[in-house]
């Protein structure tokens, strides 16, 4: 561990009014853990996480702390911020195996839960403590969403996730995997064998297309498929890559091929600044990306791209595009745009409506325009983060326990 913890948790002033929270998306008690952890009540301060947020032990490794909850304490101000995030993590990941979850008695009534990413796991975890019988419905062989097919592994451990699912299994949670809702069967089977309520947690794990030329060859790849199952592509990988796109995931598809041994990676950009994180940004160019502002991807080639070079306003949006294009030569290319819904249950379930976008409408509760079909997460926020998919969850998994209450 880079920090000692306890001198770290010492260095907490415990404000009257924690700025950290109000920077938290989820409004940790960062006072109230950290208290409780000084106090020698490890089991208390995991108990204020795990309540607050299911994902503690995911947040405190993957969430955007520098914007965030460091990012608003006030010992940042005159020198470095209480490392919150590591705190968070000695406390929240000792405490998934010590974790003694109430559950209330088992009430007999069951909801389908359809996607395992952050949504879909608070959702069961909340209604199985509620007493629900709770099945989650998974198109992959296995539980995470983007977790675990997509944050690569020296980010975020694949075993953290696995301690998830024995976590479930422990609350009597039922697993399908492999089967995707809308292809083998729809919302109207599931309503048919009794379950009273369905969330839907499918996220967007469609690749945005740049729909240039060229986007069809053999060495041109979108990034979340190589994420989702890096090896698969290590037999083709070359010497040299340009990814097109410069946010967050674009900096886990640049880390992983270097780290697959790919010499010369080039991150390409249309603007002249970044979306990702400064953090992300900093470790990819540390691990040996190099940066490439103002570049237009125009074609793509057997030997490589074509850009044009671009000019921005004062709001970094590209405002002109030079005449002439230039070659980059590289083995690969790996295009990493942005991600969209690929559901068919989106758009075959009778009476349930999507946005221009392509996204769940939801009201405020968190219902779809179908009755008794709730949605939450990227499927209806479009690509966020984890903590803010847990949040919304959390409202979504009470307002379901509310529908299927009012049903009785
Ligand atoms: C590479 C990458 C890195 C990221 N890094 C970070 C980060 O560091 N920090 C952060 O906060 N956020 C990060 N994010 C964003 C974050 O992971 C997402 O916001 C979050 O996972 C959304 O959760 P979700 O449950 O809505 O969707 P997902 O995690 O996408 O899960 C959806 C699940 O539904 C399943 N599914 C889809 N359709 C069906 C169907 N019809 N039937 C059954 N199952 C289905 C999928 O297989 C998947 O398991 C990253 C995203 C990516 C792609």
């Amino acid at each position: 561990m880079a920090h000692n913890v306890i001198a770290e948790a010492k260095r907490c002033l415990n404000c009257k009014k924690p700025l950290c929270r109000t920077g938290c998306p989820i409004n940790t008690d960062i006072p109230g853990f950290i208290s409780a952890f000084l106090r020698g009540d490890i089991d208390e301060a995991g108990r204020i996480l795990f309540d607050n947020n299911p994902l503690s032990a995911v947040c405190a490794l993957v969430c955007n702390h520098e914007k965030q909850c460091q990012g608003h304490c006030i010992k940042g101000i005159k020198s470095s911020p209480v490392e919150i995030s590591t705190i968070e993590y000695f406390i929240s990941e000792r405490y998934l195996d010590n974790l003694r979850l109430t559950r209330e008695p088992e009430n007999g009534k069951k909801v389908a839960v359809i996607g395992s990413g952050p949504a879909g796991i608070t959702i069961s975890i909340t209604l199985a403590r509620l007493g629900y019988d709770v099945t989650v419905f998974e198109s992959k062989a296995d539980i995470g969403g983007v977790l675990r097919y997509g944050i690569p592994e020296f980010r975020l451990p694949k075993s953290l996730i696995d301690r998830y699912k024995t976590l479930m299994l422990r609350l009597g949670i039922k697993f399908r995997f492999n089967i995707t809702i809308g292809k083998a069967f729809g919302v109207e089977e599931l309503f048919r064998d009794g379950f009273k309520a369905i969330s839907i947690g499918t996220g967007v794990s469609w690749p945005v297309t740049l729909n240039i030329k060229g986007e069809t060859l053999g060495h041109v790849h979108y990034g979340i498929h190589f994420l989702a199952h890096p090896e698969s592509y290590r037999a083709q990988m070359g010497n040299s890559m340009i990814i097109i796109g410069a946010g967050n995931v674009a900096m886990d598809v640049a880390r992983t091929a270097l780290r697959m041994g790919v010499k010369d990676v080039k991150i390409t950009v249309r603007s002249d600044r970044f979306t990702a994180s400064n953090e992300e940004k900093e470790y990819a160019e540390i691990e040996g990306a190099e940066f490439m502002f103002n570049k237009a991807p125009v074609e793509i080639t057997d030997e490589g791209v074509w850009f044009k070079d671009t000019e921005c306003d004062e709001n970094h949006k590209v405002s002109r595009r030079s005449e002439k294009a230039t070659h980059k030569r590289a083995d690969g290319q790996m295009i990493r745009v942005s991600q969209k819904p690929s559901n068919m249950i989106l758009t075959q379930t009778e009476g349930l409506e999507i946005n221009s976008r392509g996204l769940a409408m939801i009201n405020e509760t968190g219902e779809t325009t179908r009755a008794g079909v709730f949605a939450s997460g990227d499927v209806v926020k479009g690509a966020k983060t984890v903590v803010e998919a847990v949040e919304q969850s959390k409202k979504v998994a009470m307002a379901m326990h509310e529908y299927i209450q009012s049903l009785s």
